[in-house]
């Protein structure tokens, strides 16, 4: 491979706070290796019709405490065929970029993991999504300000609840992965939370309501993940209003939606960030490519992106157990 001069980095997926720290970090750190830089606006669709644009030092300043992202993000159907692929990889050594970093999710990575095989062009990753379900870092960048975006609104919830006495169903993100809901509904003190990796069947979930609503005269909170297996928080309303033996008790639903993807990042989010847009230019210079950057007890680590979406992590079943213990 030629020397690199010239990367380019994106921000593809759902958007997470902590994208534009972690933005900051690559442009920073290749310009102290004397790379020029490339923003390529709107992930891959920006790719496919050469929306890129210069960046230097100067021009990510005042960014780092910023949600979203300043080179924006889109979902792109063209990418996930060979002419899309093709077209992007043209416009891309056209504008002189040897190397990529890709900021995202699963779907992102597999993506660049596809590509830089298809094309060569190297691509290192850094694990941007607020699900925190990516194999290869303990955390993703974006995870923890949601999760705390969700636990300041389970607080206030919590206070409404109470004043009525009242059953709130919370529902937050996670699709597909539970982290967010199991620890918030842990920070909450929820006293019930119903994940993707689990099957709490209906009855039984009925039947823990009911014991909850009748034991105390207080509130109850439920924080569902959106990726329930019984379809979420309006589904089990539902069902409990179908329910007779419910008709007593005051059911709310509150879904969290998209307040949890944005807002300022936390500070654990920007360190993160910053410590893996840094690393991601550090691995391009390294001659790495295909792996997605993640920290593992507090130490940088690579890992092959195609392990990163074929594999799944796990969330930590001690503090499911832990929910239970506690409510
Ligand atoms: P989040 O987890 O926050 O939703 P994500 O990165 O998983 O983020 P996706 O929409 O799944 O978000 O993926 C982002 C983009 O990656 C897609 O719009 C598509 O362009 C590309 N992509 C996903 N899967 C593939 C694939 N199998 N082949 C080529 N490109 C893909």
């Amino acid at each position: 491979m030629d020397t690199l001069k010239r990367i380019g980095v994106y921000t593809s997926g759902g958007d997470a706070p902590g994208m534009n720290a972690c933005v900051r970090a690559v442009v920073r750190t290749a310009a102290a290796h004397d790379l020029e830089v490339i923003g390529i606006r709107r992930g891959y669709a920006g790719m496919i019709e050469g929306d890129f644009v210069e960046i230097d030092g100067r021009s990510v300043s005042n960014i780092v405490q910023q949600g979203g992202t300043i080179l924006k993000s889109a979902r792109s159907k063209r990418f996930q065929t060979p002419e899309g692929r093709a077209r992007a990889a043209a416009n891309l050594r056209e504008a002189g970029v040897q190397g990529l970093v890709a900021i995202g999710g699963d779907g992102t990575l597999r993506g660049a993991s596809i590509f830089t095989e298809e094309h060569h062009i190297p691509i290192v990753g850094c694990p941007g999504t607020i699900d925190n379900d990516l194999f290869g870092t303990d955390e993703t960048i974006g995870y923890d300000t949601a999760l705390n975006t969700a636990l300041e609104n389970i607080d206030r919830i919590r206070d409404t609840a109470d004043a009525h006495d009242r059953l709130f169903l919370v529902e937050v993100m996670g699709r597909d992965a539970g982290f967010i809901a199991l620890n918030c509904a842990i920070g909450g003190g929820a006293e019930l939370v119903l994940i993707p990796e689990t099957l709490v069947e209906l009855d039984e979930i009925k039947e823990r309501i009911h014991s909850l609503m009748s034991a105390q005269t207080r509130s109850s909170i439920v924080v569902v993940a959106e990726g329930e297996e019984l379809g979420g928080a309006q589904r089990i309303e539902q069902a409990l209003l179908e329910d007779g033996a419910f008709s007593h008790i005051d059911i709310r639903v509150c879904i969290l939606g998209h307040t949890q993807r944005g807002g300022s990042p936390t500070a654990r989010d920007r360190v993160l960030a910053s410590r893996l847009g840094a690393a991601a230019v550090e691995a391009l210079l390294e001659g790495h490519s295909g792996v997605m950057v993640g920290i593992v007890n507090n130490e940088v680590k690579l890992t092959s992106m195609r392990n990163v979406w074929s594999r799944k992590k796990n969330i930590n079943y001690e503090l499911l157990k832990l929910t239970q213990l506690l409510s």
